[in-house]
């Protein structure tokens, strides 16, 4: 089955509010077979409304709108569906005792126009809104079916998990469709998507499509089969090939991001972590203690931007400063253990680099970083030349500190304490 979303709302075409509806709609359809296939966003007049619903309905078999369902002069939603669908506006009884109990609860005067709320195109079915006083109302019609539903997100979420409109889509439901997220980082989204030409075609009920993101990739399997065995079956097998081919760079499945892993693999390795940051200021300090529980393992940091500092707090020489400079594959090494030594901790990292945009030379250009690990097997720091503004390097910077701790987290081991 396919749909339609339609957002109803000047404010919505103009960018003062961002239209979080239409994706979260797209996504509850998702697992009951609905593919939303084209969305819309149109402001308050009865013309945009109309044009758009039989749009809406040419393209697919429902068609939903959400906002413009208050009792406010630009809410027109229904007045305009109705005109598409031929059906008159009839009352709900139901709906206006509803109504009157809100008011006399809220000790709030009821008017006239708080009424039209309760007027729906002939032969709806009307679901009473947990979250507010418009309720929602889905129409079948020789043309299709129309659900409206009102403007707020916590109106629309709470109408969506309404009995009846579960119902609703549970009755359209004729496959099941089940979604996996792979996420991949140290490889680029066109390097990936050649490894992996044979398995990019698409299928019908087996879908892979790559999704790009700052420094790493995430593929998503959308599998589709009768059952969910069916569909977890189509799952598995794509799932093997994958790390078989590719199985190097895949760091998580699910919705995991970099630090929760690395957080994970600390915790289960009993190791902790300590970190000595100069161009990305504390960003890796930042992105491990934005995550509950990580004060079991992630000791804490420096940030030592100045050469004097380097010096003082993780004991830098003055010799490889003064020889090969702050930005050197040296000072990093020397940073990461002088961290993992002065700080006291199983992992130290570092980032030593020049984010930009000025501070560049030809020998040392703007986007070369290097990041340094010492555990007590071994220190090493590795060279990047990332390429984009400042805010994007000392990003990729984190990340692939992030990244090489994994790294060395999992072949460091357990550590017996
Ligand atoms: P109400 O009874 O609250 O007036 P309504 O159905 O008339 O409900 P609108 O007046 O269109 O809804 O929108 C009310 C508010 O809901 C908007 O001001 C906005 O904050 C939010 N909203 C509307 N449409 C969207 C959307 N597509 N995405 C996110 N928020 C939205
Ligand atoms: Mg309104």
């Amino acid at each position: 089955m396919k749909c339609a979303i339609i957002a109803v709302g000047t404010e919505v075409v103009s960018g003062d509010i961002v239209n979080t509806n239409a994706p979260y709609i797209a996504n509850v359809l998702k697992p009951y077979g609905i593919r939303t296939v084209l969305q819309m966003a149109v402001e308050d007049t009865e013309k945009d409304i109309i044009k758009a619903v039989k749009r809406g309905l040419k393209k697919a078999e429902l068609v939903i709108t959400t906002g413009g369902l208050g009792p406010t002069y630009d809410d027109i939603t229904k007045k305009a569906v109705a005109r598409v669908l031929e059906r008159e506006l009839v009352r709900d009884e139901y709906s206006v005792e509803m109504l009157n109990l809100y008011f006399r609860r809220a000790e709030k005067k009821m008017t006239e126009s708080n009424l039209s709320q309760c007027y729906f195109p002939k032969g709806s079915r009307v679901i009473q809104n947990p979250n507010g006083t418009a309720p929602a109302s889905i129409t079948h019609t020789k043309k299709g079916t129309v659900m409206m539903l009102p403007g707020p997100p916590v109106e629309v979420s709470a109408l969506l998990k309404t009995e009846d409109i579960q119902n609703y889509l549970e009755s359209l439901k004729t496959e099941e469709i089940m979604e996996t997220t792979i996420k991949f980082f140290g490889i680029g989204e066109s390097h990936l998507e050649e490894l992996l030409s044979d398995y990019m075609k698409k299928e019908d009920n087996l879908i892979l499509a790559p999704y790009a993101k700052t420094g790493e990739v995430q593929l998503k399997i959308t599998a589709k089969g009768k059952t969910h065995e069916q569909a977890k079956e189509l799952t598995d097998s794509l799932k093997e090939k994958l790390y078989e081919i590719v199985g190097e760079y895949i760091y998580a499945e699910g919705n995991q991001s970099l630090e929760e892993v690395l957080l994970a693999s600390l915790l289960e390795n009993r190791q902790t972590l300590v970190t000595a940051e100069s161009c990305t200021g504390g960003l890796i300090g930042e992105m491990m203690t934005a995550i509950p529980g990580s004060s079991e393992v992630y000791a804490g940091g420096v940030v030592t931007y100045s050469n004097q500092l380097k010096m003082r707090l993780v004991s830098v020489s003055e010799e490889t400063l003064a020889e090969y400079g702050a930005v050197s594959k040296g000072t990093a090494c020397e940073m990461a253990e002088g961290a993992r030594k002065n700080l006291g901790g199983d992992i130290g990292i570092s980032v030593t680099g020049i984010a930009g945009p000025g501070g560049g030379t030809d020998e040392k250009p703007v986007g070369l970083v290097y990041i340094g690990v010492s555990t007590r097997e071994k220190t090493d720091a590795y060279r990047f030349h990332f390429v984009g503004n400042r805010e994007k390097v000392r990003t990729l910077s984190a990340k692939n500190a992030l990244h090489l701790a994994l790294q060395a987290s999992k072949q460091l081991g357990k550590i017996e304490k």
